[in-house]
């Protein structure tokens, strides 16, 4: 898992790894101002037709998103938190 990690982070850095830029994590994107759009997925789904997004190996835990654009925006902040971040979770 370490390894086919680290391989995609090179070949999406263009071969350079390390710390990642601190503007990786403003949002780049409007929020969606749906309710209960991108709140951790706790329990029951806040709005009817919700999907749950889990990206293994992300420190963004379990969030539940409206179907399409959401999911999708969701899906790949979760997957950028699980390159931009160590596993123990040390940065911010
Ligand atoms: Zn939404």
């Amino acid at each position: 898992m370490t390894t086919s990690t680290s391989r995609r982070r090179k070949a999406w850095n263009q071969g350079k790894t390390g710390t990642g830029r601190a503007a990786a994590d403003s949002p780049v994107i409007e929020r969606c101002t749906v309710e209960g759009c991108g709140t951790e997925a706790t329990g029951r789904a806040p709005a009817k037709g919700m999907v749950k997004v889990r990206v293994p190996g992300s420190t963004e835990p379990a969030c539940w998103y409206c179907p399409g654009r959401c999911r999708a925006i969701g899906q790949a902040l979760a997957e950028l938190r699980s390159i931009s971040r160590s596993p123990q979770g040390k940065a911010r």
